[in-house]
């Protein structure tokens, strides 16, 4: 059966990362990605992973510690548009992942913007080693999510190719608009 979108990300992310890399959950929630790094990165690497809501740190905490994996992440009470300034320039990193859209059962007006996650992509672009990749999970069924999507194909078509293979991936006949992912390999 085709993957769904969430599962073609964790395939994707599985891809290109191994043992003791650094990554990057851009947008915690309730913290199944970052637990999913965690564990692909294994107690040498480290998962640097942000959100602006309280309620994702504890959720993503409990997780976390329920599987033991707290040691080699770093949550942060932030928002992804301070990668630039949290994130070393010299930190290389394998792979970053975003979540765009509201945290689910969730207060439905925190939404991720174009403006910061711009911002986020540019820090981590400039930070991807080589055959590293940045997913972009984009939900976009909520007010705001068709400017943020439409944002997102644009900065990624405009990508150069000879620096980026840019891919995306969606189901073209589905109802209630299933999430779109965009995959940013580094060449
Ligand atoms: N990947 C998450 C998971 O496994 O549950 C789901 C993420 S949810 C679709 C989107 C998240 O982005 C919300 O938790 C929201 O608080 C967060 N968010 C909104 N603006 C943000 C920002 N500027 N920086 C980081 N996270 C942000």
């Amino acid at each position: 059966m085709l993957q769904t979108a969430l599962h073609f990300s964790h395939t994707l992310l599985k891809e290109s990362i191994a043992e003791g890399d650094t990554v990057v959950d851009a947008t915690m929630g309730n913290g199944n990605d970052t637990v999913f790094l965690a564990e692909l990165v294994g107690p040498n690497g480290i998962v640097y992973a942000f959100d602006v809501q309280e309620q994702a740190l504890t959720n993503t905490t409990k997780k976390l510690t329920e599987a033991g994996l707290s040691d080699h992440v770093q949550l942060f009470h932030q928002g992804h548009e301070t990668i630039e300034t949290t994130l070393t320039k010299e930190t290389t990193v394998a792979a970053a992942i975003f979540n765009l859209g509201y945290l689910p059962k969730s207060d439905k007006q925190i939404i991720t913007t174009p403006n910061t996650t711009k911002q986020a992509l540019e820090a981590l672009l400039l930070r991807l080693k080589n055959k590293g990749r940045i997913i972009l999970v984009v939900y976009y069924g909520h007010t705001g999510g068709e400017a943020e999507l439409a944002f997102v194909q644009d900065y990624c078509q405009a990508l150069p190719q000879e620096s980026y293979s840019v891919l995306t991936y969606q189901f073209i006949n589905q109802r209630n608009n299933p999430p779109i992912l965009f995959c940013i390999e580094k060449k």
